[in-house]
């Protein structure tokens, strides 16, 4: 079996399309049950039309679900660099994929690559949402919503003239009373409008959401990128960057035929006149450097499991405060040292920092190297003493700082090597939203 076929079956065998692909055929199943019953293919026009639309819905909903997940978003090469080596300056690296991020693309967790044009990771077709596959995707939502409101009013109605068939009789309205109502049927029909319901609700909400990144050209990533491009300008007035402008948004029109009719290859995008190729990229770069200065170090001194409710190594108390995200938990073992960026009173957020030693070794330990775990495994240590004997796990440490094409700011970094000690928190942690969380004590 090639590869290429044994990942197409990995992608197909997990919880999410395994579900969607089960309760596509039952709520079909239940629809033309009641239908044939309802409203039988053959009695008119209509009728045959009415059909045929079921089918119709049934078969596009299956084809652009099954193509989005085998097509896939499209992935960055592994290895991959731009053609001019210069341009590495305003790219970042990802250390998993052992290449560059190309211009719009981000790292997924799930997938492990980095996806082109990434705007989320849907389990439901168990791969993300990207350059390649965003149009199939929303063609997939139309149909599905589609199919689900006349699936929903042919069963509503089926259920209605099925109960008033005595009624219908009593009428000598005979031919009216073509809907028998039984237990199994009834129980189908219940279950099938709540499925439903549900999941026309979730798709109007996702495609709402598909089609504005589409008329924006703008992914839900890149949203956030830019809400804190504007935090990062508005929040520190002394700080003379320039006004940001997204660079892909050429216009609903353009945008629209860019997600529906380009071909391109998913690394260089058309941007607007007064932006250049790594406009985005040089932007966050900026933002992963502010990230850096705010970040803290932590000592792991306790082993943590990296269970997500680690009830018998760290207590009942840290299990029932457990972060409500779906970001990962990570191991540790003591002496491990951790960039920490958020932080809470009884768990802390950071990255693992791969220290020489492992890289000499070329040892890779199992699991995330970036995830929530319990404050009390780990001891705050001082803030200037980032060690010559660590590089950052997430991204190599640069000689000299990009150079940003478009903005000044007052450096943030700080200078000054100091020996690794343990100490207590004296302030207030700043958080990313811009709050001050609760004071942690460490010993
Ligand atoms: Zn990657
Ligand atoms: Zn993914």
């Amino acid at each position: 079996m090639n590869a290429e076929l044994k990942d197409d079956l990995r992608r197909f065998l997990h919880w999410g399309p395994i579900n969607l692909l089960t309760l596509t055929l039952i709520v079909t199943w239940t629809v033309v049950h009641m239908n044939s019953m309802w409203w039988a293919p053959g009695q008119s026009l209509g009728s045959v039309l009415n059909y045929t639309l079921i089918w119709a819905h049934t078969f596009g909903t299956l084809y652009h679900f099954i193509r989005s997940l085998m097509v896939g978003p499209g992935f960055v090469p592994l290895k991959w660099y731009p053609s001019v080596i210069t341009d590495t300056l305003f790219l970042q690296f990802c250390t998993r994929c052992d290449g560059y991020k190309a211009p719009r693309s981000h790292h997924c967790r799930r997938c492990d690559r980095c996806v082109l044009k990434m705007d989320h990771h849907c389990p439901w077709i168990n791969t993300c949402v990207g350059w390649s596959n965003q149009d199939s995707f929303v063609y997939f939502l139309l149909f599905f919503l589609s199919a689900s409101i006349q699936g929903g009013i042919i069963i509503i109605c089926a259920v209605v003239q099925g109960i008033q068939k005595r009624w219908w009789i009593r009428q000598g309205l005979r031919h009216m009373a073509t809907v028998h109502l039984t237990p199994t049927n009834l129980m189908a029909c219940v279950f099938s409008l709540g499925v439903i319901m549900g999941s026309a609700l979730a798709s109007i909400k996702l495609l709402y959401m598909q089609m504005k990144a589409i008329l924006k050209n703008q992914t839900e990533i890149e949203s956030w990128i830019v809400r804190k491009a504007v935090f990062r300008r508005t929040a520190y007035p002394g700080n003379r960057i320039k006004a940001f402008v997204f660079p892909y948004n050429l216009g609903w029109r353009a945008n629209v035929c860019e997600a529906f009719l380009s071909a391109g290859d998913g690394i260089s995008w058309p941007v607007l006149p007064e932006c250049n190729e790594y406009s985005l990229t040089c932007e966050q770069l900026q933002q992963k450097k502010d990230k850096r200065a705010r970040t803290r170090l932590f000592r792991c001194t306790r082993p943590a499991t990296g269970h997500w409710v680690p009830i018998f190594s760290q207590g009942l108390w840290v299990s029932l405060q457990i972060p409500c995200t779906d970001d990962p938990r990570i191991a540790l073992e003591p002496n491990d040292i951790m960039h920490v960026t958020r932080i809470q009173e009884y768990w802390l957020y950071g990255e693992r920092v791969i220290s020489k030693d492992d890289v000499e070794r070329s040892r890779r330990r199992q699991g995330a190297i970036r995830g929530w775990f319990p404050s009390c495994c780990a001891v705050e240590m001082c803030e200037d003493c980032a060690s010559e004997d660590y590089g950052a796990g997430g991204e190599p440490e640069r000689k000299q700082d990009a150079p940003d094409k478009e903005s000044r700011e007052p450096d943030q970094e700080k200078s000054g090597k100091e020996t690794i000690t343990n100490r207590k928190i004296l302030g207030n942690f700043p958080c990313e939203d811009g709050q001050h969380r609760k004071r942690l004590l460490v010993e």
